[in-house]
């Protein structure tokens, strides 16, 4: 599933946005018996209104979302990757992470201090990327001091001389300031071996997410400009959230959300938007089982096979598929049931080598 990492500048909003998290992950934690639940993560449900159509027309016992994890990853300052460098804990969690939001202070408000004087985007995002460029450099130091010592005289440990070529090359790139994502010739294959294996944190995609005023949320003021400017130059995802009405959303039921949102006259909530643009970011996909007992939405890699989209459910799915009964979450709807759609001609039988597509309402058959 999609997990996000959120980093950022201390004092950007960075708590008050996981705050919000976490009060819509408890409204729903009767939901999740199965997440374990850790401090720093907040696991919330993907809004798709397909579901809930889905689901008035079922009228299943249950009704599961698919879900994204966000993890709060504190601990980046200026200079974080120089001195006591930032720390075991932060690396972890930031690789974990599929994701990079990176949250940037766009909101006025003169009695919040800003850790680095007025408010300044670029400068932000500029120090944030430069300690995460730094904390890679150093990484990659490391893994050149042990390669060098496993690739024998002569080249003799083909494998370790290659790693080290790329790690050389990787170190180099990032000594000139420039995220893992535009090393050269990433696509070449002991390179792209090399970035899955060492997953560096400046390869992993971002969102740049403008927290704005109350009164920005279209996002047109300058600050939010120059971080949208700043996404579109690295070909980034880019969200406007205002962390504080976050706050506010997450306590409130649907009908009073959406009379909430109405009255700033946007139909999405900021962190409704951060989830569907790492969805798009991912390539990632949903498609949804339906049946008496449960209504549920799932989520793969787009260009999913069949038997692989049938894993997520169990892996046992997988190795006992035989064919796939799917039908297209429009027609699902056009005719109302499984039994009208099956009846209309519209429920497709599928076999090993088909791509599943967003929204496919999917019934698999499997020998176990
Ligand atoms: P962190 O250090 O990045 O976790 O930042 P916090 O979440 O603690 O926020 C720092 C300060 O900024 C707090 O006083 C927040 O109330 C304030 N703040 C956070 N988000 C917003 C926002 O969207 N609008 C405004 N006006 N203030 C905010």
């Amino acid at each position: 599933s999609l997990s996000i990492g959120i980093v950022g500048l201390p004092n950007v909003g960075k708590s008050t946005l996981f705050n919000a998290l976490t009060k819509a992950q408890n409204a729903q934690a009767a939901n999740y018996p199965f997440c374990t639940i850790e401090p720093n993560t907040a696991v919330v449900p993907v809004p798709d209104a397909r579901l809930a159509a889905l689901a008035e027309l079922v009228d299943p016992k249950v009704v599961t979302p698919a879900t994204v994890r966000f993890v709060d990853i504190a601990g980046l300052v200026k200079g974080a990757s120089q001195g006591e460098g930032l720390g075991n804990r932060f690396l972890a969690n930031i690789r974990e992470t599929g994701v990079v939001l990176h949250v940037v202070r766009a909101f006025a408000e003169d009695d919040v201090v800003h850790v680095h004087g007025g408010v300044d985007p670029a400068r932000d995002m500029e120090i944030i990327e430069t300690e995460l460029i730094l904390a890679d450099a150093q990484t990659m130091e490391t893994r050149v001091e042990r390669l060098k010592k496993q690739a024998k005289p002569g080249g003799k440990d083909k494998e370790a001389s290659e790693a080290l070529a790329c790690a050389e090359r990787l170190l180099a790139h990032l000594m000139t300031g420039q995220p893992a994502a535009s090393v050269p010739d990433a696509d070449e294959p002991a390179m792209a071996a090399f970035l899955a294996e060492n997953r560096p944190i400046t390869a992993k995609k971002v969102i740049y997410c403008a927290n704005v005023d109350e009164g920005d949320i279209s996002g047109e003021s300058p600050a939010a400009q120059a971080v949208a400017e700043h996404a579109a130059a690295r070909g980034a995802g880019f969200a406007v959230v205002c962390a504080r009405m976050e706050e506010e959303l997450a306590g409130m039921d649907e009908a009073e959300r959406q009379e909430f949102l109405a009255s700033y006259g946007v139909v999405k909530s900021g962190l409704d938007q951060v989830i569907a643009t790492g969805y798009e970011t991912l390539g990632l996909i949903s498609y949804f089982t339906a049946g008496p007992k449960e209504v549920r939405a799932w989520t793969v890699r787009r260009g999913s096979r069949a038997p692989q989209a049938a894993a997520e459910i169990h892996t046992d799915f997988e190795k006992g598929f035989i064919r796939a009964e799917i039908i297209s979450y429009e027609e699902y709807v056009r005719h109302g049931s499984e039994a009208k759609c099956r009846a209309a001609g519209v429920m497709r039988l599928e076999g090993k080598d088909y791509e599943v597509r967003d929204g496919d309402v999917i019934h698999f058959l499997f020998n176990v």
